[in-house]
């Protein structure tokens, strides 16, 4: 019998399936010698690392010009944190001193001050800090070889297509890859969020990250499986599996052609309900993907990822730039600019925050915007500024509480007062909604409806503070259920509440591009759905399909079961009656 494939797991970070052989990146790996040099040469020495400092810098800046050019102005920035590792005089004058007491070579003493700060980051808990590590190391190895005199490959020279796997790569490689013969890449380390990942996903290459496996181990040539969508890698699958996945290729294809019609309409039930399908989006490259798949606005637009790409806070007219851009090129269709959502299992680094006990229920979102107004006033003023360019709106993260929502909008106020004093030109109506993530917020929505324009319901959170379940923990990952009753019924209250009080309702949790949960969905009456691109075009085929008359009954018998299983079991039958056989489904074991 044929040996079945082993299947490692990891993190998903770019989707897309792929089925080919593998590529290992091995590095070249360089001695470096603690080379004594003579007290002659040391000025040299010195002037040899300010050289390769400078070189390395002209490096950077020409990659970083290509990104800008081929992909999009923001990516490029990816690469400011490696350049600030180059400029800081801190680390080059420690280096040059040494290098003239200790009288040891410029790549020895490089090195050693370089793998101290990674020293450092390597003792933080926080994710984000570690992915410098990666910055540093990145930049280490460029310096290096410029003083070891060894020429860079072009990144492998694969002479036919293959699926890259690595302990890691850097930003700077992921962009050679896209010229390459890589069709998509597993690594060892990195998590979704790491740049590695976003530019993964902005150049269409699906990728896995975070397998907690030695890659090296696996022979070039070895037959692989890449799932982009649920995060893994198969090893020399059985022919089961490559059966069950090339099937699953030839659908996706077959779905983007059958599909394409429903890019094209407008989110309306038969019977006349209108339901909007928005994007979720964290880059503005991808705007085009959204808007090609049939998104009839941004239903969020996740600002924090700008801190990913800036690497820091991004100051006024940074921000202004870019939800500029995106009310720009979504041309008058509707965008929902979120308000920073730092912290929670994001950027925990950010804003010297320091270790908690339980961050999802900690200093995180609103919270932190309201403790420091100094910095939410600049994301209001760059927000309204871009409002004047486009249908923004604004939302916040959150909400607990109705005094959070009365003190932001006072923040607000004082910032258009600001700037009509200032003559600076912004929409005065722009439209301000809330995130309904909390029991509470829900619970109390029919309070805070007066003070807002339109509630998107976050199922991701509201899930997990309503069955006390971590989002992101595998060992509790079956009790976290969108479709437990309890969690229905606060979506239904919370709509229905919104509707008293003539505010629309949206969804953008995971759970909207969930294709099982769209009829229930539009049943409890939202308004608007907002997910990742990739499924717009199955979730409108269900809304254009689904009368509305009949998605109501489905959600009241939902809302009389007793548990998730039972709700799963009345959807998959409605499901399985109207739509089996349509492409694309298996990705969410629906058949
Ligand atoms: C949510 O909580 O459902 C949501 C959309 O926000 P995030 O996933 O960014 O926390
Ligand atoms: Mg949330």
């Amino acid at each position: 019998m044929r040996k079945t494939g082993k299947v490692i797991l990891g993190v998903a970070a770019s989707p897309g399936i792929l089925i080919g052989d593998s590529f290992f990146m091995r590095r070249d790996e360089f001695q470096i010698e603690e080379e004594i040099i003579d007290s002659r040469e040391v000025e040299a020495e010195i002037l040899r690392f300010r050289a390769s400092i400078s070189e390395t810098k002209k490096e950077l800046e020409a990659l970083k010009e290509k990104v800008s050019e081929r992909l999009a102005p923001e990516l490029a920035r990816i690469f400011d944190p490696q350049v600030m590792v180059l400029d800081d005089q801190v680390v080059n004058r420690e280096v040059e001193r040494r290098i003239r007491e200790t009288k040891r070579c410029a790549e020895f003493v490089y090195k050693q001050e370089l793998s101290k700060a990674i020293r450092a980051l390597n003792a933080s808990r926080d994710t984000y800090i570690r992915e410098r590590i990666l910055d540093i190391n990145a930049i280490s190895n460029r310096v290096i070889e410029k003083l070891l005199g060894i020429k860079r490959r072009s990144l492998l020279g694969v002479k036919k297509p293959a699926i890259l796997l690595a302990h890691s790569v850097t930003p700077g490689e992921v962009v050679h890859i896209a010229n390459e013969n890589i069709l998509g890449m597993a690594l060892e380390l990195g998590g979704g969020t790491s740049h590695v990942a976003l530019l993964a996903k902005a150049l269409g290459i699906p990728a896995v990250v975070g397998l907690k496996e030695d890659l090296s181990q696996f022979p070039d040539g070895t037959s692989l499986i890449l799932d982009g969508f649920r995060g893994e890698l198969h090893i020399e699958p059985s022919k089961k599996s490559l059966g069950r996945y090339r099937r699953e290729t030839a659908s996706l294809q077959k779905q983007a052609e059958s599909y394409r019609e429903y890019c094209a309409r407008e989110g309306y039930t038969p019977d006349g309900r209108r339901v909007e399908v928005q994007a979720n989006i964290e880059l503005t490259s991808e705007i085009q993907n959204a808007l090609e798949r049939g998104a009839e606005g941004i239903g969020l637009f996740r600002t924090e990822y700008l801190y990913l790409i800036y690497s820091r806070f991004p100051n006024e007219a940074e921000q202004f730039r870019d939800y500029k851009l995106l009310a720009e090129r979504m041309g008058g269709r509707p965008v929902i600019i979120r308000t920073f959502d730092f912290g929670g299992d994001k950027f925990l680094g950010s804003f010297g925050r320091s270790y908690e006990m339980n961050p999802f229920l900690g200093w995180r979102a609103i919270r932190i915007s309201l403790d420091r107004p100094d910095f939410f006033k600049i994301q209001i003023r760059a927000i309204l500024k871009a409002s004047y360019y486009g249908n923004i709106k604004i939302m916040l993260p959150l909400i607990s509480t109705k005094e959070e929502v009365l003190k932001a909008k006072q923040i607000i106020e004082e910032v258009k007062s600001s700037l009509k004093k200032e003559g600076v030109p912004f929409k005065g109506e722009v439209e301000l909604g809330i995130m309904i993530e909390t029991p509470s917020a829900a619970l109390m929505a029919e309070a805070l409806a007066p003070e807002v324009d339109f509630f998107s319901i976050g199922t991701n959170d509201l899930v997990q503070y309503t069955l006390a379940v971590d989002r992101g923990n595998e060992l509790v990952s079956n009790l976290y259920q969108n479709y437990h009753p309890a969690v229905l019924k606060l979506i239904k209250q919370t709509i229905e509440a919104g509707h008293r009080h003539d505010l629309w309702v949206g969804l953008c949790g995971e759970m909207a591009g969930d294709p099982l949960a769209t009829t229930l969905l539009i049943g409890l009456g939202i308004e608007e759905l907002s997910l990742n691109p990739t499924t717009i075009p199955l979730v409108k085929r269900i809304v254009c399909t689904t009368e509305y008359e009949r998605a109501k009954e489905l959600a009241s018998e939902a809302l009389r079961c007793s548990g998730a299983p039972e709700v799963k079991d009345i959807l998959l039958q409605d499901f399985r009656q109207r739509f089996s056989g349509v492409e694309g489904l298996q990705f969410f074991h629906l058949e």
